[in-house]
Parts: C-alpha cells; structure tokens; sequence
C-alpha cells in the first residue's frame, strides 16, 4: 500500500526533519526525539467474556492480563468486545473493577453479550451508563483510532445506526484531511475468510461490508482490530491489516490464553505479535 498518498502530512513531517537534518546535521537527533509519530505500543485484546471460560477463571485471567500488561507498559490497551459473557450489575461492575487496575488508558468496543446480538435502546443505555461511550475516536501520537459499535452494523437500530454511520464517516473524513492512519477498532470483523464470504454468525452483510471496505479504501484505514471470533484471524484486504487476536476467556482453535502487542510506527506502518497470557489460575 502506498502510505504517502494517504498520509500527505505525515510524509511533509517527515520531509521536514530530513530537510532539517541536511542543513544542521548535528540537530537530527533532537529532531527525530521530538517527532510525535515515532513508534509507540498498544495492547489488543479481545473477548474478556467474563463468564464464556468459566466466571471465576475469567476473572482470573482478566486480572493476570491486566498485572502483565501494566509491566510491558504499552501506551494504552483496546479491549474488541465482548467485555462480559452475560450483560448485568455483577459483571460490569466486576469488569469495570478488574479494569480499573490498569496503570494506563484502556479503551473497550461494545460486543453483541455487551448490548445484545440486536441491541435495543434499553440495551445501549445500559451499556452506556455501566461502561461508557460505545463509538468514539482517539488520536495517539499521528494516528486516529476509531472505535465502532458493530452491533449497530450487525442488528440496525432506527435512530441509533443512522447516527452511528453519520459519526464514522465524518471520523474518517477527518483523519484522512488530517493525514492521519486510521486504526478501525470493533467487536465484529467484517468477514472472516473472503471479503465476498456470505453473512453468518461471525461477518457483518455483505453490501453493508462492501460500503465499508469502500469507506477503509479511500480514507487511509491501515489496520482493523476486532474479536468475536475466539479464533486467530488474519487477513490482508488490500493492504489493510485485519486481525482477530486471542481471547483471555476462551479459545475456539485450541491457542493458548493471551492477546497481542502492536507497535506502530510512522507512516502508518504497523506489526502485531501474541503474546501468551503469563501467571498462574488458581482452581477454586
Ligand atoms: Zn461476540
């Protein structure tokens, strides 16, 4: 993927500190200190599903992540969805504690357990007092990180999906004025074997997937993160990274426990690797 053509400003940056270096080569690692777009790090993980492992041992596993990723100090953590297993007071209120003991932001996606696999107005409300915004966008060092409520593509709501895609497109259009890479964060993935797939349990339909490949294609969306799938899911839709990573609740494929590191780095260029879920879960 050509990352200049969706990145003018970026690239502009980055020719402005070359020009810099050219004319005080002493400067040039001030220069570089001081880019914002320089690599950082950031936690994916998925399917926290208090409930789908076992309440007790993915409670458990919640916590051993949370201690382990505050000791690999990443810049922050998204956790795609699915955050608890049976929507109610005792496990947002367990989660939302578990949580709290991160020493660093972390950001969630709204799952189908979270607000239903059609999600209602009470549903969405209920999400939103107990866990917060379900759609919002973050800007981190050079990148845009948008965060979407698939059950709004999965199960329209009248009123609320209209609102929702309002808000997405205008967040793109945004990043793309901005130059800034666009990291698309959600509980759905779009399809899990070919863009074309059928619609199933695990995809989003495939004209609204269609429109919102679109939208990825000419906004300079680099990666999409998502889970649901219990599964390790990589694709590469023309150059677009899209990754379902490891749960800390259950697997599907029989991986092991844990989630994904990223590191991004300028240009919009970003890698992922697993990390496996460290610590001892005790039987009770
Ligand atoms: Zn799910």
């Amino acid at each position: 993927m050509n990352f200049s053509r969706a990145l003018p400003l970026l690239a502009a940056t980055a020719l402005v500190a070359s020009l810099a270096f050219i004319n005080h080569p002493g400067m040039a690692e001030e220069v570089a200190k001081e880019d914002p777009s320089k690599e950082f790090t950031f936690i994916q993980m998925c399917d926290t599903q208090l409930g789908m492992g076992g309440y007790e041992h993915d409670v458990q596993t919640f916590e051993l992540a949370v201690k382990q990723i505050n000791k690999m100090a990443p810049d922050f953590v998204l956790i795609c969805g699915d955050l608890v297993g049976k929507a109610n007071e005792k496990s947002f209120a367990d989660f939302n504690r578990i949580k709290g003991g991160f020493k660093i932001p972390c950001h969630c996606a709204a799952g189908n357990h979270d607000v239903g696999n059609k999600p209602t107005a009470e549903s969405l409300k209920n999400y939103r007092e107990k866990i917060g915004k379900d759609y919002f966008t973050l800007e981190h060092k050079g990148y845009t990180f948008v965060v979407a409520n698939t059950q709004l593509w999965k199960a329209p709501l009248k009123g609320e999906s209209e609102k929702h895609d309002t808000w997405f497109k205008a967040a793109l259009k945004s990043a793309k004025k901005k130059g800034s890479p666009v990291v698309v964060v959600t509980h759905y993935p779009l399809f899990v074997k070919e863009p074309d797939e059928k619609e199933n349990y695990y995809n989003i339909e495939p004209a609204k997937r269609k429109e919102l490949l679109n939208l990825f294609k000419t906004n300079g969306v680099v990666a999409m993160l998502a889970g649901h799938t219990h599964k390790l899911v990589v694709n590469d839709y023309e150059g677009i990274q899209m990754v379902n990573g490891e749960t800390t609740s259950k697997n599907f494929d029989k991986r092991p426990l844990g989630f994904r590191k990223w590191t991004a780095k300028e240009e919009g260029k970003l890698s992922h690797e697993y990390v496996k879920l460290a610590g001892e879960i005790s039987k009770k």
